[in-house]
């Protein structure tokens, strides 16, 4: 390695850096090389095998948006033969929502689906008026929810706003109201639609995509340094270990995150207009409490749960496996990840047993992520702030120091998913050899 120029480095094997890899494996005779972090590909989308009985996906877990179009189906349709189990859920279906109070009483189907009716109208009524001027979703959704009266109802909306932001990952203060609210790509229907889960985990999933095409990727080496200023045609990398890697043209895909931190240093300084977009573009915070009971004690039918007043309000349910897994993003997210793991634990056992009085369970197992302390994450997908759009992400996707520095990752185009990250990675590659072919 040390002598050999590579024609592109890859930086990251998360879903952007798999599809890259692909798209120039199978397009071009470019040699390239991915240079990843961690010890494992995938990334964000992380398939635990370990810690329980069976496999679960403490990061990205569903296909979002699958049909004919989505960057994954292909390959999904192609290994579809041992994974054959894959379901679909629907994840808001109003009949399948379980909600109970603080006292431990269930509350009604009809209350519960007015509260998610009242909780998608709140969204959808936001009107950008004639100075073009945004506001957070809070400030926009404010009024509204303060007009609505007291009681159960109100409450139960105020557990569903927290599940929204967990899908959001940001508090709803953070969270531009021009960009989300009346989106017609973003609405609760829209979330809950067409979600892929892929049994034996999303993680391994990609996982499976990178050896089946050989991909050839140096684990366990984490990049310190991107130098385009020592070397006209070539590109320097430094990793930790004090490896020197050459490529005439690099691939970023490391996360918003990282960016954010600074975890690169680029020789010389990015652009200031790359370095306000990745300034400006929110990083946000979510995280999984996954927990295994010795039996399922809530009805077996319900795929979501609502604890009203509880500080872990929402959680998705697995009765097959006897587990809740508790959700959580923006500030909630952060502070969970600071306090110790008996601390979280014991405070969402305490509602469960006030709520689920007459049941008699036992906890046998949980699992905590803490994606915002992961050194290769620093938080878990990218939002939209009041000062960032669609051109933001457009910014961070621009290539760099005379078309040498391309860039992928979730943050570079709408969708902070799996497959959209796919795509991107898939659409760098493409502009690299389109570049290439003109060049030579
Ligand atoms: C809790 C959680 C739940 C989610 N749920 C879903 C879901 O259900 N469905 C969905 O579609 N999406 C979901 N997402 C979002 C999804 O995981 C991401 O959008 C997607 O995985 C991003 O892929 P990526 O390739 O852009 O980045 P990543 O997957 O983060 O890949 C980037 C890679 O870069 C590596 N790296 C970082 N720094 C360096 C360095 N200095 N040198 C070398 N390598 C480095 C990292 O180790 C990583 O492997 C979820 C995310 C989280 C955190």
């Amino acid at each position: 390695m040390a002598n050999k120029t590579y024609d592109v480095a890859i930086i990251g094997c998360g879903s952007s850096g798999i599809a890259a890899g692909i798209e120039l494996l199978s397009q071009s005779n470019l040699n390239f090389i991915i240079l990843e972090a961690r010890n494992r590909v995938g990334g964000r989308a992380y398939t635990d095998q370990h810690s329980l009985n069976f496999p679960f996906d403490l990061g990205a877990e569903w296909i979002h948006e699958y049909d004919s179009n989505n960057s994954l189906y292909s390959f999904h349709e192609q290994f579809q033969t041992d994974l054959n189990d894959d379901c679909y859920i629907q994840l808001f279906d109003p009949t399948r929502i379980l909600c109970y109070d603080s006292d431990g009483s269930i509350i009604s189907q009809e209350v519960s689906s007015l509260a998610q009716i009242t909780t998608n109208r709140l969204f959808t009524q936001f009107k950008s008026n004639d100075t073009n001027e945004d506001a957070s979703v809070y400030d926009a959704i404010q009024p509204e929810y303060n007009r609505l009266e007291e009681g159960q109802h109100k409450r139960l909306v105020k557990a569903m706003i927290v599940a929204v932001e967990e899908i959001f990952a940001a508090d709803l203060y953070q969270l531009s109201a021009k960009q989300y609210l009346n989106n017609p790509n973003w609405s609760i229907e829209v979330e809950s639609k067409n979600n892929l889960v892929v049994k034996h985990g999303l993680g391994y999933f990609l996982e499976r995509i990178t050896n089946h095409f050989q991909l050839s990727v140096l684990f366990n080496t984490v990049v310190t340094e991107i130098d385009t200023l020592s070397h006209a045609d070539i590109v320097q990398i430094s990793t930790s270990q004090n490896q020197k890697i050459s490529a005439k043209y690099v691939i970023i895909t490391v996360p918003l995150g990282c960016l954010k931190q600074d975890t690169i240093i680029f020789q010389p300084r990015l652009p200031q207009w790359k370095l306000d977009a990745v300034d400006q573009l929110g990083f946000g915070h979510t995280d999984k409490i996954i927990m295994q009971f010795d039996k399922t004690f809530w009805n077996e039918e319900a795929t979501i749960l609502y604890l009203v007043d509880a500080s872990f309000p929402f959680a998705l349910c697995n009765p097959a496996k006897c587990i809740l897994s508790f959700m959580i993003g923006g500030r909630r997210a952060q502070k969970m990840e600071d306090e110790k793991n008996e601390i979280t634990i014991a405070q969402i056992m305490k509602h469960l047993k006030q709520t689920f009085t007459q049941q008699e369970f036992k906890l046998e197992h949980y699992i905590i992520s803490r994606w915002t302390q992961d050194e290769f994450a620093r938080g878990s997908y990218s939002y939209f702030t009041m000062n960032s759009s669609v051109e933001t992400m457009e910014l961070l996707a621009k290539e760099c120091s005379e078309n040498r520095l391309f860039w992928a990752g979730e943050h570079t185009s709408d969708g902070a998913s799996v497959h959209t990250a796919f795509a991107i990675g898939t659409r760098e590659a493409k502009k690299i050899l389109n570049y290439h072919s003109m060049k030579t």
